[in-house]
């Protein structure tokens, strides 16, 4: 089997000669191209051959394959000397050839020119930055240094590389704390009055060389003179430094879980500090903040690849390269624009200049700022360097949720911020939010009443801390989900929100403790949160609002989407707020109006929702409360409609069970039940029964949805017709108000006449009342239950024109599974391998996704004389990558998301189609069939 890989300016003819064939080279495009050679070789051995094969200058060197690692793991030292060994040797072979320089072997003296000096690099493939070891400038000893200088070579370089090689050797091999040598190193230049490495002078750099060595000796070591020893030691200290527990815990943060080892570069050193014309610098190919299309990165001058970051000497800006090293910055140039084109993308670059020749020592894809992604997306497909496709794919989704949130004005990589996250959760809903911490919902009310930024933080949030959410800058929960009531209220409103932070322990509901430290906090202290990254910090951080509306590549690249995509994209709007904001962010439609989320707005509509539950069965206090309710949702629909002139908008009938109105039994005992006794005209008594009454053991399942539209008409008949009179009223104004009625949780064919003939009845009645023709309204179901896949094709006969899967409930039911409750088991199921994803955040194609496809061909197999049903999908599912992919592969026409997410939509629906190779077909037919018995 093959243990290693050659790359290097020769690399192809030394593979021809090698008669074992050990060694294999790769064509261009080859290396990064296979998923398997960077399983092999890992991320900087792929990149190294595909510099390579690319034409570029790069040290040659050859990559110790993962598998050897792995090898390494189990049968331990004795592999690498006596198994890997010969390949080693061959491979050092390989590299003289090439280099046309010779490793330093004892008593080989005089030289004439620099000897080989090696680079043992760690790489896997996954990136693991600064996570394991490598060890620089192998190959120097006391006799090899002499035998330099008498040849001429510079002694400044000599000494600088020994000292640089027996600190990394002394920590990486030998275990030797890095501080011991760095603060020999700051003695030193303290004792010559130098300030920075530079300025150390070649006895300085001699007598540092006899410290360090001094240093082994403290710890009864020897420091390795031979060049092949030390070799061998570094390649197994890199092999172990894949199990050191920064690696180990790295990988488990990250869930890196297939890999099974390092591969390891060997490399020949480019010296960046050998002479004036001798340099280091990182660049990256376009600008990572911005996106502007300028090569963007800092350099030093004599100085090795680690000084740059190390912070050792302040860098200079790259811009200033072209002054000083022409020749070499203009390699740089073409070698990164070689680099974009061979990879479609921006990159990062390390690259040495020795003695004014570029090397490229490393290249992998540039990490960016969301705006960047967009920016670098759109104009590399206007430069032709990509297809518009691939600048559609090129764009992550939460690019676009980074654009389009507030950020936080401190970078998040810098020191301040890092010492600052007290704690992490799940990132529920994007965006930084800073704040004074409250815990519970009424406080959150009057501090934003008095115009003071909050953050909610909670335990778990429910319905009756809805007003507290929405006063609230961000919520904070220590339990929950990434679908928990929080994660989903917060997300459909676009707030900042942290959800699941176990690390928080809140006591009484008056204070907290953040896991690992002592520190009590109470409320009124000031907190941020990233809901992006899901950081909690202890600090008041400053935001800026991003300014998307005018960043035009965003616009260009939403245009492709649209033409890329064959799932149409509607919002979930609950409001004019969010109508207005969905219709700008360019939704064909509104999927989803929840009908009663419009009462959790302002307290006078929640108090006319409660004066509604708790009229109960008294004629003429229900008549009344509900007279209040129309004329708000008669001003929302209106207002809804209008906004979404000529589009469809799909209203759907109350769905949650009516406890969800009313506080909660603790809060009616202290003191909201006189409240709404007082509102209502009954006693405190009555109201506290009426509470009692509605209490369900199992709300999901009980009286909700169709049923109590069914079992308290009077409520359906309302809703109905503040749609039907706002309808007719814009159509009287000359809008073209397209208002369909869903009947929610149908699970029976009677179930859905029942209300269907009750929304006819209204139609009708108006009509009557207002003498005018009666309005064509689409009425339809919603897909919430395994019954109703089954039903579908009744429920076409029977007049049903469209269907939107709810396929959070959907999901619910199907599993039989809470969503609220879930967490305690989701989470172990995933670590166990028993669920491979959480079905709530990723669609389940197996089961729920069957049920899906039952309801599509059974309805259509009901599409007779023109009838053309109609699907959609309203659940959270809708804007989830995965999920879009499954959906996508469906006779579905259209997904509705939460306002905010319209945006994030058009792109992953597109990105969806590209996977799919699905072709994207007219959209946006607003002509819908109207059932016959509608007109
Ligand atoms: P990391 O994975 O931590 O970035 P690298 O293997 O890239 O580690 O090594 C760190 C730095 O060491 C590089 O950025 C480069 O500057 C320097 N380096 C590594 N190998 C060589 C080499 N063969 N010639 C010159 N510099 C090198
Ligand atoms: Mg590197
Ligand atoms: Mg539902």
């Amino acid at each position: 089997m093959t243990r290693i890989s050659c790359f290097g300016v020769h690399s192809a003819r030394a593979a021809n000669d090698d008669p074992d064939k050990m060694m294999y080279t790769f064509k261009r495009g080859e290396a990064e191209g296979t998923k398997e050679m960077k399983h092999t070789l890992g991320g900087k051995g792929a990149g190294l051959q595909e510099i390579a094969a690319l034409g570029l200058n790069v040290p040659p060197g050859f990559t110790i394959t993962t598998s050897a690692c792995e090898r390494y793991q189990s049968k331990g030292e004795s592999f690498v000397n006596v198994d890997l060994w010969p390949d080693v040797l061959r491979g050092i072979t390989f590299l003289e050839k090439t280099s046309n320089r010779t490793l330093f072997r004892s008593g080989c003296t005089p030289i004439t020119r620099l000897p080989l000096f090696v680079s043992v690099r760690s790489g896997a493939a996954a990136s693991m930055p600064g996570m394991m070891d490598s060890v620089l400038d192998i190959g120097f000893n006391d006799e090899a240094c002499e035998a330099c200088i008498t040849a001429g070579i510079d002694a400044r370089f000599v000494y600088d590389s020994y000292r640089r090689l027996l600190h990394m050797f002394g920590d990486v091999v030998e275990g030797i704390p890095s501080e011991d040598f760095a603060r020999a190193l700051d003695a030193k230049k303290k004792s010559i009055g130098a300030s920075t490495d530079a300025e150390l002078t070649s006895d300085a750099l001699r007598e540092l060389c006899d410290d360090f060595k001094r240093i082994y000796e403290q710890h009864k070591i020897q420091f390795e003179q031979n060049p092949l020893e030390q070799l061998r030691k570094s390649i197994v200290a890199v092999f172990k430094s894949w199990n050191n527990p920064r690696a180990v815990t790295y990988r488990k943060i990250n869930n890196i879980t297939t890999l099974r080892g390092t591969a390891v570069n060997v490399q020949q050193m480019a010296y960046g500090n050998l002479d004036d014309n001798s340099g280091s610098g990182v660049c990256f190919t376009r600008n990572p903040a911005t996106g502007q299309n300028v090569i963007f990165g800092e350099f030093l001058l004599r100085a090795q690849g680690e000084d740059v970051v190390s912070g050792a000497r302040t860098p200079i800006d790259i811009s200033q390269l072209s002054a000083t090293l022409p020749d070499a910055s203009a390699d740089l140039k073409r070698a990164c624009a070689a680099l974009e084109s061979s990879y479609s993308d921006m990159m990062d670059v390390e690259f040495t200049i020795e003695s004014g020749t570029l090397f490229v020592l490393q290249c992998r894809v540039g990490k960016r700022t969301g705006a960047a992604a967009v920016r670098i997306a759109t104009e590399m497909a206007a430069e032709g360097c990509v297809t518009r496709e691939r600048a559609i794919t090129m764009v992550p989704t939460r690019s676009l949720e980074q654009c389009l949130h507030p950020v936080f004005t401190l970078d998040a990589n810098s020191d301040e911020y890092v010492t600052r996250v007290v704690t992490r959760g799940l990132s529920a809903s994007p965006g930084a939010a800073v704040g004074a911490i409250v815990f519970n919902a009424k406080e959150a009310e009057k501090l934003s009443s008095e115009g003071k930024p909050c953050i909610l933080v909670r335990e778990e949030t429910s319905a009756e801390d809805v007003g507290g959410m929405w006063s609230a800058n961000g919520i904070l929960t220590s339990r929950g989900g990434m679908t928990s009531h929080a994660a989903v209220v917060a997300r459909g409103w676009g707030k900042p929100c942290v959800v699941g932070a176990s690390g928080i322990h809140i006591k009484n509901g008056k204070e907290l403790r953040f896991d690992g430290s002592d520190k009590v906090y109470r409320q009124g202290h000031v907190i941020s949160i990233n809901g992006a990254t899901g950081e909690v910090l202890d600090a008041k951080l400053d935001t800026r609002a991003s300014t998307i509306d005018t960043f035009l590549p965003l616009k260009t690249l939403m245009a492709w989407c649209d033409d890329a995509r064959r799932l149409d994209v509607r919002a979930n709007a609950d409001t004019i707020e969010d109508a207005l904001e969905a219709r700008a962010e360019g939704a064909h439609g509104v999927g989803l109006v929840r009908s009663e989320h419009m009462f959790f707005g302002t307290p006078e509509r929640v108090r006319a929702m409660r004066a509604m539950v708790v009229a109960q069965h008294d004629e003429s206090a229900l008549s009344a409360a509900l007279e209040t309710l129309k004329k708000f949702q008669y001003d929302d629909f209106y207002g809804v409609l209008k906004a979404f002139a000529g589009y469809p908008v799909t209203i759907r009938l109350l769905d949650p069970p009516l406890h969800e109105f009313m506080p909660s039994a603790e809060k009616l005992r202290e003191g909201a039940a006189d409240e709404i006794a007082r509102d209502v005209g009954k006693s405190s008594r009555d109201v506290m029964d009426i509470a009692k009454d509605l209490q369900c053991a199992n709300p999901m399942l009980a009286l909700r949805g169709c049923r109590l539209g069914i079992v308290r008409p009077a409520i359906s008949t309302m809703q109905v017709r503040a749609v039907v009179e706002a309808a007719m009223t814009l159509r009287n104004e000359g809008v073209a108000a397209m208002p369909e009625i869903m009947i929610p949780l149908v699970s029976t064919t009677r179930e859905f006449t029942h209300q269907r003939d009750l929304v006819l009845d209204v139609i009708r009645l108006v009509a009557e009342e207002r003498q005018e023709p009666p309005l064509r309204i689409a009425i339809g179901a919603m897909i919430e239950t395994p019954r109703a896949a089954f039903i579908a094709g009744e429920l076409v006969r029977e007049g049903a024109c469209f269907f939107s899967f709810g396929t959070n409930d959907l999901t619910q039911t199907t599993f039989a599974m809470s969503r609220d409750d879930s967490d305690a088991f989701v989470a172990p199921y995933k670590t166990m391998g028993i669920l491979s994803e959480d079905p709530f955040v990723e669609l389940d194609d197996v089961g729920v996704g069957e049920l899906m496809r039952i309801t599509i061909s059974r309805s259509r197999a009901q599409e007779i004389g023109g009838k053309s049903i109609e699907f959609g999908v309203c659940g959270e599912h809708a804007a989830d990558p995965a999920s879009l992919r499954i959906i996508d592969r469906m006779d579905v026409g259209y997904i509705s998301v939460s306002s905010h997410r319209v945006l994030v939509a058009r792109l992953a629906a597109a990105q969806a189609s590209i996977a799919n190779g699905s072709k994207p077909h007219a959209r946006a037919s607003k002509h819908r069939h109207v059932a016959s018995h509608a007109a």
